[in-house]
């Protein structure tokens, strides 16, 4: 057998059911998560992997490629001119063209909300502002920042996340991180775990995916804290127990949904009852 077969192998043995639909399915594949696409000249570790069924693993290939997208566009590296800029202009690029090839087009995500100025290595330049539409949220970002929770959780509780569970996505900028900060420091939840990032011996990449993930399981709930390129961000309020309304905290939270699995549609979301 090949190194990768008996990975997967190994993989089934230990984790025989998909972590990302409830715990009914069988392990098929092995699921990247976050996936490659995320990281710079695809320097990602190969920490991170998750048992998934095929189904699962397949179906967010989209989504990996626009959450790229989002994240290298809003990068500190790119809006800061950090040290790294060229080679995040060069990645984004690239990106920007795969994702052009891909069978979906990114740009009928994004309405045109007019130019800014800005200055960029000394020159002013002028560049195209753009806003997300609604469902660059539902269909790419929430269901892709869903999934990640959900495999977070399945490595930090050992539990697979059940269809009982409810998840609820506050997305924020990196900049906005200490209003948030305020705002859960309100929940019965310690916040103060230690970033993780994902690292294999000396190699390392905090700079392009950190997440917290705390979890009081007196109160039967979760936070994880996710940051792609020290940019774009999210928080989940994410729960285990059965109905869960989030009632408390409701109040945290700007959108609508709740996202869920189960064996039938997988990760998918519902108008949200509070
Ligand atoms: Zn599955």
């Amino acid at each position: 057998m090949g190194e990768k077969k008996n990975r997967l192998a190994k993989l089934k043995q230990e984790h025989p059911k998909c972590c990302f639909c409830g715990g009914s399915k069988d392990t098929q594949t092995i699921e990247h998560t976050p996936p490659k696409v995320l990281f710079l000249k695809k320097s990602r570790p190969d920490a991170l992997f998750f048992p998934a069924c095929k189904r699962c693993n397949n179906g967010s290939s989209s989504q990996d490629s626009f959450v790229s997208l989002i994240s290298l566009s809003q990068a500190q590296e790119m809006l800061n001119e950090g040290a790294k800029f060229n080679e995040y202009d060069d990645y984004f690029k690239k990106v920007m063209r795969s994702v052009q090839n891909k069978n979906f087009q990114a740009n009928k995500l994004f309405v045109d909300a007019g130019k800014t100025e800005r200055r960029l290595k000394g020159l002013i330049r002028e560049f195209n502002v753009i806003k997300l539409k609604p469902e660059a949220y539902t269909d790419y970002l929430e269901p892709w920042f869903a999934k990640q929770t959900i495999a977070l959780w399945y490595k930090h509780t050992g539990r697979i996340f059940t269809e009982n569970g409810a998840i609820r996505i506050n997305h924020y900028m990196t900049h906005e991180k200490q209003i948030y900060a305020n705002l859960i420091s309100n929940l019965p939840i310690d916040f103060s775990s230690p970033a993780q990032n994902l690292s294999q011996g000396s190699w390392r990449t905090p700079d392009q995916f950190q997440y917290q993930y705390n979890f009081s399981s007196s109160q039967g709930i979760g936070l994880c804290a996710v940051e792609l390129h020290k940019g774009l961000a999210y928080v989940a309020l994410v729960s285990d127990r059965a109905n869960y309304k989030f009632t408390d905290n409701a109040s945290l939270i700007s959108n609508d949904r709740i996202w869920r699995t189960s064996a039938e549609k997988g990760i998918h979301h519902t108008k949200a009852i509070i």
